[in-house]
């Protein structure tokens, strides 16, 4: 089978090389996380697939690079009109095959695909520009040029927004493009490349090999032929990953996990902060960004777990589909049985569960029931790993130096939330954290303009506006002089 059918919509199978589908002789089978009904067996490549594609991306990348950002723009522009075109195909598609909320992915999700394209389109033609400067006379001129095939290796949580995410600023830079999807949901990258075509772009300049990280993952980041190997997901990989590029001196864009605290100060608006804090279920909890650790200022801890605990009881768990879902699924068993396993140790360890801890009895399969585990012993796994599911953990401190030390005390970066009613004392502590972003007062405010990665071992290296355009891109200095000139 080369087609399947994912909520009457049509989805390729096969792999996408050179503007062609390919198919392998070898499967994996791909599930609903909603209920485990079967979507279908998705083509597994592995070496032979991973060369075939830099060759293909290798190919292309003269003609792609030649273009000028106003042409490739037109282009990426068109591929964003039949992303909004097909943006309920698209939503229903990725609710299906990673279970993340319909509404998210009507309302935010699939938008923000279409403006990924659009503003790294725009951004290289019209921002991607920094002032010519003067050495003694001499002119330096400063220029992004395309670098080559870039490889993109994405994660499951929001499969189709973090590979534009690469996309986007790759092609608008004037490279081409291996992309290999996360295993357990293939398949809008699949129904992604179709619109590709569409639009026009040219066969080669994107490609996508499915399969797993161990043989097709592995064969892309081991291969010679790659000019740039951007990757999101976990930090153990990332590892594997920058291993296996040192032979080839690749460079490599990590964006990987976190362990973010949400701040609450003692002069913080207490509603606000319960808002915030239970915000942090999100996705079930599968956000690299959220705060899992609330830290809560000792003297209006009862107050807050209060409030916290009232909103909490307000989510409804369902079917994701369903609008008023506040909660879907785990992805995936393994997933699943991960998180679990988390909840059970820090519970046989004596933890204080306080809300949630077991799996939706009433749903059964993948539902994890909201958790919240009350002052948790310190170092303890479950405040010092990321556990990527629906489960916070709760910790209160006396003074601000404790709560600094409390926050930066894992060995991630990547995000903090600081709720505080005083501007002064939020800022004094913005300034002490680790971190790659900090929203005060407010959670998942996001620009593309901004710069976006994580400290420590939350990833190497920023993306966002110019900083994607820096690591996509061969940056060059033109130093001209105003001597040797015959007019
Ligand atoms: P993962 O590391 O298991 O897998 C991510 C991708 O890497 C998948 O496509 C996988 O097939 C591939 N892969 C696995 N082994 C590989 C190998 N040896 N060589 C090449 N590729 C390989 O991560 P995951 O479980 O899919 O995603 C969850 C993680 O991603 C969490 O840690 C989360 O915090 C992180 N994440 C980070 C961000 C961010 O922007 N910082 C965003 C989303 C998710």
């Amino acid at each position: 089978m080369t087609t399947i059918e994912v909520v009457g919509v049509p989805v390729d199978t096969r792999h996408f090389i050179g503007g062609q589908r390919v198919e392998s002789a070898e499967t994996f089978t791909n599930t609903s996380p909603i209920d485990g009904t079967f979507l279908g067996e998705i083509s597994r490549g592995g070496q032979v697939e991973v060369d075939r594609a830099v060759q293909a991306a290798r190919e292309a990348f003269p003609a792609w690079a030649a273009k000028t950002p106003i042409e490739r723009g037109e282009i990426l522009h068109r591929i964003a009109d039949f992303v909004e075109q097909r943006l309920e195909d698209l939503a229903n598609i990725e609710t299906m095959d990673n279970g993340g909320l319909l509404r998210s992915n009507l309302r935010g999700v699939m938008p923000r695909v279409a403006h990924n394209l659009r503003f790294f389109a725009d951004y290289a033609i019209h921002d991607l520009d920094h002032p010519d400067f003067d050495t003694r006379g001499h002119t330096n001129h400063v220029s992004w040029d395309p670098s080559g095939v870039a490889a993109l290796i994405t994660p499951w949580n929001a499969p189709l927004m973090l590979a534009t995410w690469k996309i986007a600023p790759a092609l608008a830079a004037g490279d081409t493009v291996v992309l290999k999807p996360a295993e357990w949901t293939p398949l809008t990258a699949s129904f992604f490349a179709d619109l590709t075509v569409q639009a026009g772009l040219p066969a080669g300049v994107f490609n996508v090999v499915q399969g797993y990280g161990a043989e097709a993952g592995a064969a892309l980041v081991a291969h010679p032929g790659l000019s740039r190997i951007s990757f999101t997901g976990s930090v153990p990989t990332a590892k594997v990953i920058a291993r296996s590029a040192a032979d080839n001196l690749t460079p490599c864009s990590f964006e990987l996990g976190g362990k973010s605290p949400c701040i609450v100060l003692h002069d913080a608006d207490l509603e606000l902060a319960a808002s915030l804090a239970v915000e942090q279920y999100d996705n079930a909890g599968q956000v690299c960004l959220s705060g899992t650790r609330i830290l809560v200022h000792e003297d209006i801890a009862d107050a807050f777990a209060a409030a916290f605990r009232a909103k909490a009881a307000t989510l409804k768990q369902g079917d994701p589909r369903d609008p008023e879902s506040d909660i879907g699924p785990q992805v995936h068993q393994t997933h699943f049985d991960r998180i679990k396993g988390f909840v059970d140790r820090a519970a046989a360890e004596g933890a204080d569960i306080v809300m949630g801890g077991e799996p939706n009895a009433d749903l059964g399969g993948l539902y994890f029931r909201p958790t919240l585990v009350h002052q948790p012993s310190p170092g303890s796994e479950i405040v010092t790993q990321e556990v990527f599911g629906p489960v916070l953990t709760m910790q209160t401190f006396a003074t601000d130096d404790e709560l600094v030390s409390l926050a930066n005390g894992t060995e991630f970066g990547l995000a903090a939330i600081v709720v505080s009613g005083d501007r002064e004392h939020a800022d004094k502590i913005t300034k002490q954290l680790v971190a790659g972003t900090i929203w005060v007062n407010c959670f998942f405010v996001r620009d593309l303009r901004a710069p976006f990665g994580g400290s420590r071992k939350s990833g190497v290296g920023r993306e966002g506006g110019t900083w994607s355009f820096d690591f996509y891109a061969d940056v060059k200095n033109t130093v001209v002089a105003p001597t040797g000139w015959k007019e």
